[in-house]
């Protein structure tokens, strides 16, 4: 399947975002945004963006535009400012809040990023952010350096293009291993055993009587269990069926 993102530029237009010795937040959002968005698209991601020139948007109309695309993630870009020039420096990503895959992905952008030398101020919860709040699909914020850092700002141009990758490859790397990840199955368990001869026994007995039965090696015990299913149901049915047979069961997950 393929993924649906939006990239946001932070602010635009009249709205320069945080501004340092004449540098606009808004272009590096920009340039940024457009960078990763290469990378993505590249592999396969169906790229949009929330702007590709410098206009004005209201968070809300961010918010809207990936609303109103149903794309399945929202991933905005800024950087960050402090009271006092190179007071802070460092990367953080906001979501939400910490929960789901948005927090994975968050997690692994704030791990790629302190790979290339940016401090790791790490993950934080920002429920009011409106471009958090009002977007509809699980959403980030990256928060790329402190644009009055003049630390961040040497990293974040000498190390661009290596910024842009980390990103791309945080973000598919968590697509993937969502691909990944096996459907939740219903297990009927007959019997768990350390000897290895007792667990086939049961085995064969139930192949023999044409259960769907198989072995399970885990933590040290031979599970055997018979069927793995999707639905509930099935398995609550497959229990029964063992039950009047003279099985004691036991419904797993994994
Ligand atoms: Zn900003």
């Amino acid at each position: 399947m393929a993924y649906s993102i939006m990239l946001d530029a932070g602010h635009g237009g009249q709205d320069p975002g945080a501004v340092y010795k004449g540098r606009q937040e808004k272009d590096d959002n920009l340039k940024l945004a457009l960078a990763v968005g290469k990378i993505l698209e590249d592999n396969g991601i169906n790229v949009s963006y929330t702007r590709t020139t410098d206009v004005y948007q209201t968070p809300f109309e961010k918010a809207q535009l990936a609303n109103q695309a149903g794309v399945d993630y929202f991933i905005s870009f800024h950087r960050n400012s402090s009271s006092k020039d190179n007071q802070y420096n460092g990367v953080e990503v906001l979501v939400y809040d910490k929960s789901g895959i948005k927090y994975q992905m968050a997690e692994n952008i704030v791990g790629a990023l302190g790979e290339l030398g940016f401090r790791e101020i790490g993950v934080k919860e920002r429920p009011g952010l409106v471009v958090l709040r009002r977007t509809k699909m699980p959403a980030l914020l990256i928060e790329t350096g402190f644009i009055n850092s003049d630390e961040d700002n040497k990293l974040f141009d000498e190390k661009f293009d290596q910024i842009a990758r980390s990103i791309a490859e945080a973000i598919l790397g968590t697509l993937d291993q969502e691909t990944v990840e096996e459907p939740l199955y219903y297990r009927v368990q007959t019997g768990s055993f350390r000897k290895r001869e007792n667990a086939d026994r049961m085995l064969y007995q139930l192949l023999e009587k044409g259960y769907p039965a198989f072995l399970l090696h885990e933590n040290g015990l031979y599970k055997v269990q018979t069927g793995a299913y999707q639905q509930i149901g099935n398995a609550v049915n497959m229990e029964q069926r063992l039950r009047d047979d003279g099985y004691s069961t036991v419904i797993v997950t994994r």
